[in-house]
């Protein structure tokens, strides 16, 4: 008789990177044999990978962790893995609070991720937090191991690990160590095999995607080559975006203070990047601006967003805007209300401002905001930017756009969702279900602050892409 494979499920906290670690993770544990579930009770192993960026994420990690001691104890075997940021921030303190946790490792150990589950197996609890990243390619960038994709068609690529600038409120820098760029032929190559089993949107993800390469050409000559230029993000733009059968290239994020021409012309000149722009600007006063150590002013920021605009006419943009740093007073808070109104984005991410330990903000004790008063400005804020969403979408009814299917609405099953090239959601009725990855266009018909409802019109495409299957790596 032989052992049936060994159960598993990931479950994601925070953004991007963390859901394409989460991939990568789901991938290393099914070429070790393991299958995935979808829920805690078919499981024998239970991996949170865990965000530190904003909220109260460690009371929430304790609180999940106090149930899944309830769920371990119920049967003999199952393991408890925490992976992510909060484990890279905390050590030794997960297992020191939460001694039943079979396996803490930290950003720098996902590679490593079915060999600990394997080990612990045997020797106990293991922590496990390298400091830096591993110097190797093939396991520096969550793509370049094996990788089990949540989503069929469309794909993130990593092009940079870690982040080099010292936002003041900022700990990604401390989790996830210095910036440091993926060859560039690595990255056009994993695009092609993409699109060579029928993905056709790729999404590039970096902290800063404008400053891809500075760090290669330098790296390149510590090893002997005679290599003066780096390559550019903008290159990297261009030859990603005319990969064989790439529809879409979507990147996240850039950071406006090395935001330049060169990318917006590569962005514009490219058919496949998508018309969609996801420019934080975090604040909308100067003072703030400096306080948070962020390099530009609210002018250069409108500037750049102009020309952006003046090169892509039908751009939509996104931000995100932090309520209520320290020292945020009511007037710097008016002129975040009017660059927000004068930026007229399509959607915002808004966050109130959470001190994280070690960054500098959360030193300024002295200057945190009443949290009523953030309470206040938050509600304000929303205000503003849900009425420029709202006329934004409006102002596509009567359109016809090209949409990429998602699937069936989650909350309203006979409803279908795409997404525009802009990234908006558009709800519309099917008479048949159309497979994710689909190409159509719709008419649309009605505007909400979140998406827009539409009409199909025409099938543009049927998806072509395989089921991947993830592979060990050599
Ligand atoms: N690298 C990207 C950038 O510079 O825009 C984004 C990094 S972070 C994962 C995403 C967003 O979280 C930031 O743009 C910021 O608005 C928000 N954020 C980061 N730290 C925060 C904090 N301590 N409190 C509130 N929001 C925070
Ligand atoms: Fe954080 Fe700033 Fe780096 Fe973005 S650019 S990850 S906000 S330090």
């Amino acid at each position: 008789m032989t052992d049936s494979p060994q159960k598993y499920v990931v479950r994601t906290f925070g953004c991007q990177m963390n859901e394409h670690d989460s991939e990568r993770i789901s991938g290393l544990l099914q070429s070790d044999g393991m299958v995935a579930v979808e829920d805690d009770t078919d499981a024998d192993v239970v991996v949170l990978n865990t965000c530190c960026i904003r909220e109260n994420a460690d009371n929430k990690l304790y609180g999940t962790l106090g149930h899944l001691k309830t769920w371990k104890d119920a049967k003999d075997g199952r393991q408890i893995v925490v992976s992510g940021c909060l484990s890279q921030k905390d050590k030794d303190v997960v297992q020191k609070r939460a001694p039943w946790v079979d396996v803490v490792m930290g950003t720098h150990n996902v590679h490593r991720a079915a060999e600990l589950v394997r080990e612990s197996r045997v020797s106990g609890p293991i922590t496990e937090i390298y400091d830096e990243a591993v110097n190797d390619d093939h396991i520096l960038f969550p793509s370049a191991l094996p990788v089990r994709r949540e989503t069929t068609f469309n794909a993130w690529v990593t092009i940079q690990i870690g982040c080099d600038n010292t936002c003041a409120y900022c700990i990604v820098p401390a989790v996830r160590g210095k910036e440091i760029s993926r060859p560039f032929a690595d990255i056009v190559r994993e695009v092609e095999e993409l699109a060579s089993t029928g993905v056709t949107e790729v999404t590039l993800l970096g902290q800063n995607v404008n400053s891809y390469g500075r760090d290669l050409a330098l790296s390149a000559r510590q090893a002997g080559d005679d290599v003066r230029i780096s390559p550019r993000f903008a290159e990297l733009l261009r030859s990603v975006g005319s990969v064989e059968g790439i529809r879409r290239v979507r990147y996240t994020s850039p950071h406006p203070k090395d935001m330049r021409e060169d990318v917006l012309r590569a962005m514009a000149e490219t058919p496949s990047v998508c018309e969609h722009l996801h420019y934080p600007l975090q604040a909308g006063s100067d003072r703030v601006l400096a306080l948070m150590h962020r390099g530009y002013t609210a002018a250069r920021y409108l500037e750049r967003l102009a020309e952006a605009r003046r090169l892509m006419p039908d751009l939509a943009v996104t931000t995100d805007i932090i309520v209520g740093f320290p020292g945020e007073t009511e007037e710097d808070f008016v002129r975040t209300l009017e660059v927000a109104a004068e930026a007229d984005f399509d959607s915002t991410y808004t966050f109130i401002f959470s001190p994280r330990e070690g960054t500098e903000a959360a030193s300024m004790t002295d200057h945190f905001v009443d949290p009523a008063v953030v309470a206040d400005r938050f509600e304000r804020l929303r205000t503003v930017v849900e009425r420029t969403a709202l006329l934004k979408h409006e102002a596509r009814v009567g359109r016809t756009e090209e949409i990429v299917v998602e699937g069936p609405s989650r909350r309203l099953p006979d409803i279908t969702t795409g997404r525009t090239r802009q990234n908006k959601l558009v709800h519309f009725r099917t008479a048949q279900q159309l497979r994710p990855g689909t190409y159509a266009t719709v008419e649309i018909v009605r505007a909400a602050p979140h998406f827009l409802h539409g009409e199909l019109r025409e099938i543009l495409a049927e998806a072509t892409h395989k089921i991947r299957i993830p592979v060990a790596s050599a």
